[in-house]
Order: C-alpha cells, then structure tokens, then sequence
C-alpha cells in the first residue's frame, strides 16, 4: 500500500533509538526526508547512515537534547516547513508516590508535555500554511490505563493528551490531523531499563521480571518496533485525514477496556 506521502519532509524527535528510530524507519520507507535528533550523535549518525543507505532519502540529523529550549530551537529552525512531525522524548524515571517532589513533576512536565507543545505550536503554522500536515505524538498506554510506578508519566502525559484533545479539533479543518499514539510494552532500551530495575528491587533475575511482565499482557510477548513503527507512518499517510485527536492503542491488549 502506497501511504501517498513520498517526498514530504518529517521531523522525528528522539529517534536514534527504539520507537523513535522505527517511527523514521517506517517513514523513510515510504519515500519521506527525515531530520533525525538524539542527544547522543553517534548512535545518532549511525542511524541516519544506515536510513540513508537503505531508503536513499535525505536525512538531517540535529543533536540535541529536544526537552532543552536551545535544542528546541536548533530542531525548529532545521525542520522550518516541514509536513510531517513526530513528538518523541525519553520518558520520566519509576519511583513511588512519595518520591516526587515539585521539581520533578516540572521536569516531567517539561519533557512529556510542553515540549511537544512548543513543537506543535512552532511547526503546525508552516503546515497550515501549505493546508497538509500531520502530527503524531509518542505517549503510552498510561494514559488509558495508569501505570503506578510511572507517576511523573501518568501526569505529565495526560496533560499532553488534553491539549491534544482540544487543538487538533482546531487545526482539522485546515488540513493538518494531530493523533497520539500509545505504545504499552515494546522491545527497546526502555522497557530493558525497567526490567532491570524491577530485578534488582524485587531480588530476581532479569528474566524472570521480564517474563512476569509479559506473562499479563494477553498477546503474551512485547510488541515490535517495526509494527508501531508501520502504524506511525499510517497515521501520517494521507489516508489518515478523517482521524482526528484520537489515542491509538498498540498494546498487545494490555489495557482491559471495552473501548
Ligand atoms: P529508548 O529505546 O530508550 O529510546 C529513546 C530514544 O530517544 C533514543 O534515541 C534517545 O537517544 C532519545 N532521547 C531520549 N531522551 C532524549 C532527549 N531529551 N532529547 C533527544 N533525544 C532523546 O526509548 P523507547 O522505548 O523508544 O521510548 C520512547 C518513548 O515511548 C519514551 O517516552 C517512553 O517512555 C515511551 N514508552 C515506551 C514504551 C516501551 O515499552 N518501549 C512503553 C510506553 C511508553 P539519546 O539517549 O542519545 O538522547
């Protein structure tokens, strides 16, 4: 299936890297000129090398820490008009309730909610502008279904899920469709990182608390980037412009909802 979006040019924030790096994977694919961004520059280079030998599209890469303002301003001004955007960061730390205190609750916020916001409120106008775009803004399954121990995420996100709510209902009709898209558990660094950390609290070996952890998911398995990788490039292909501010889901069935 031909998504229809060959030779448009996206912003993927965060994407050196697990679902980031499969949500530019996917778009490359599809024929899109990429700027890729990481804090790190050479794994960073070393994805955008590989994207451009495989899909022979034009890839920019930015390093830089996007959740900083001198970094948002560098991935701004690289990624002027462009059609398509891709929010992305690293997510907050697990802890208890007890843990968070004022000024992590403000880090959180400023990486998972207002950065994205900046983006948005920067790169959507230029879209407007040429009556196309498309947004697509990495959260989690936590926003549908609170994950305890992710506090800072549970908040910080749903923050982000409300202003999605209201402002891709204001941009819909001028050609630009902003969605969310909820990732429960996928094999990355991420979820490597917090089995490790459930091992050592809970005195087991790492695969034992990863099997625990995917023995409650009904698919059984964690997902696979390629996949959420596929269905980002969906939601930025221009069959997706009649979905509008929606929570798409890829979580193995992992939230127990009707709907
Ligand atoms: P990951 O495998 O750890 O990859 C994170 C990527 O983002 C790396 O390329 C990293 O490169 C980059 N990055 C992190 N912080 C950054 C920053 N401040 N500025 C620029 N780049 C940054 O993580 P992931 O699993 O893909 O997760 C992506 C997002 O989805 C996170 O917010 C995570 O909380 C959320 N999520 C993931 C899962 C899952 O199961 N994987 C589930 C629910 C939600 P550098 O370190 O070099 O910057």
């Amino acid at each position: 299936m031909d998504l229809g979006i060959k030779g448009k040019r996206a912003l993927v924030c965060a994407s050196s890297k697990g679902l980031g790096l499969a949500c530019a994977r996917a778009l490359a694919g599809e024929g899109v000129d990429l700027i890729m961004n990481a804090r790190g520059s050479e794994a960073l280079e070393e994805a955008a090398e590989a994207i451009r030998a495989e899909f022979g599209v034009q890839v920019v890469t930015v390093a830089c820490d996007v959740t900083s303002l001198d970094g948002q301003a560098r991935l701004i001004e690289a990624a002027t008009g462009v059609d398509i955007l891709i929010n992305n960061a690293g997510g907050p730390p697990p802890g208890m309730w007890t843990d968070w205190d004022r000024e992590d609750f403000l880090a959180a916020l400023e990486a998972n909610m207002l950065t994205p916001i900046t983006m948005i409120k920067a790169l959507v106008p230029g879209m407007i502008d040429k009556g196309w775009g498309r947004v697509v803004n990495i959260t989690s399954q936590s926003v549908k279904a609170p994950i305890a121990v992710l506090g800072l995420s549970n908040s910080a996100r749903a923050g982000l899920t409300g202003y999605v709510a209201g402002t891709s209902r204001q941009v819909a009709a001028l050609g630009v469709n902003i969605n969310n898209l909820l990732p429960g558990s996928h094999d990355t660094d991420r979820i490597l990182a917090l089995d490790q950390g459930t091992s050592q609290k809970s005195g087991i070996s790492f695969d034992e608390a990863r099997a625990q952890r995917q023995s409650t998911i009904p698919a059984g398995r964690d997902g696979n980037p390629r996949d959420f990788g596929a269905t980002c490039a969906f939601m930025c292909s221009q069959y997706a412009n009649f979905m509008v501010g929606q929570n798409v889901l890829l979580d193995g069935g992992n939230v127990n909802a009707t709907i």
